[in-house]
C-alpha cells in the first residue's frame, strides 16, 4: 500500500528523516541530490512506525480543536479554560481578567495574532520569574531567555547557554511550566540526557515524571 507523503522538505542535510506532525501529516526532510524513489523506499520501509504514529494521534483524547474565535470559546491560560468574549469597543484589543479573555470586535480578523502576542508577553514574564527562582536556589548560571514559536520543542539550552521556551508552555500548568524549567536549567551543567541529567532534574523535582508524562499526554492541546 501506497503512503502518502504530506511534504518533503530538502535540505544540506546528509540523511533522510521522517516525522509526523501534530496534524498526523509525514513530513519528509532530505538531502537535495536523494531521489524521490530512494525517499519512497525510506517511507515503505518504515511503513509500520509510520501508521503506528499516525493512529495513535489520531485517537488522542481530548482531540485539538481548531480555534473559531467565537463567543464562549475556551482559551487555555496556566492549564485552566477561560472564556472568549467578543466586545464592541475597549482600549486595548485584548483584556483578561482571570475570569474572561475580552476581545474587541475590531480586531477579530486578527485575532490569533493577538492571542499569540499575549501569550509570548505572559510566557516571557512567567517563564523569566521561575527560571531565576530556580537559578537562585541551585546556583545556576544562565545567558538569556527566548521565547520561541516551537510546536513540540517545550524548551532547550544552546551551547551559549542561552535558555529557550515555546510561548505555548503558558497554556500548561504552573507545575509543567517549572518541569521544563528546570530540565533546561540542568541542561546548563549536563549537554545530554545522561544518568546524571535525570538525578539532577529528580533532586530539584521529585515528581517531574508526572509533568513530562502530562505534556506527551496533552501537549498537541497547546496552540491556538
Ligand atoms: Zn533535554
Amino acid at each position: 500500500m501506497e503512503i502518502k507523503i504530506d511534504k518533503i522538505i530538502r535540505t544540506k542535510r546528509k540523511t533522510i528523516a521522517l516525522q509526523i506532525t501534530e496534524d498526523a501529516n509525514l513530513i519528509v526532510r532530505a538531502p537535495y541530490d536523494v531521489s524521490e524513489q530512494t525517499i519512497k523506499n525510506v517511507v515503505i520501509k518504515h511503513k509500520d512506525w509510520i501508521e503506528k504514529k499516525k493512529k495513535k494521534i489520531l485517537s488522542r483524547d481530548p482531540k485539538f480543536v481548531p480555534k473559531e474565535f467565537v463567543n464562549g470559546e475556551g482559551f487555555l491560560y496556566l492549564g485552566r479554560y477561560y472564556k472568549l468574549v467578543l466586545v464592541e469597543k475597549q482600549n486595548t484589543p485584548l483584556v483578561f481578567d482571570h475570569h474572561s479573555f475580552y476581545l474587541s470586535k475590531d480586531y477579530l480578523p486578527s485575532a490569533r495574532d493577538v492571542l499569540i502576542r499575549w501569550y509570548k508577553e505572559r510566557a516571557y514574564e512567567k517563564i523569566s520569574e521561575r527560571v531565576e527562582w530556580y537559578a537562585k536556589k541551585r546556583g545556576f548560571v544562565y545567558n538569556k531567555i527566548n521565547i520561541t514559536d516551537a510546536k513540540q520543542r517545550w524548551g532547550s539550552c544552546s551551547p551559549k547557554n542561552n535558555l529557550n521556551f515555546s510561548w505555548r508552555l503558558i497554556m500548561a500548568p504552573l507545575p509543567v511550566i517549572d518541569y521544563v524549567v528546570v530540565h533546561e536549567l540542568v541542561h546548563l551543567e549536563e549537554k545530554n540526557h545522561s544518568k546524571f541529567f535525570w538525578i539532577k532534574v529528580k533532586m530539584l523535582m521529585p515528581d517531574y515524571e508526572k509533568h513530562d508524562d502530562w505534556l506527551k499526554r496533552n501537549g498537541h492541546l497547546l496552540r491556538i
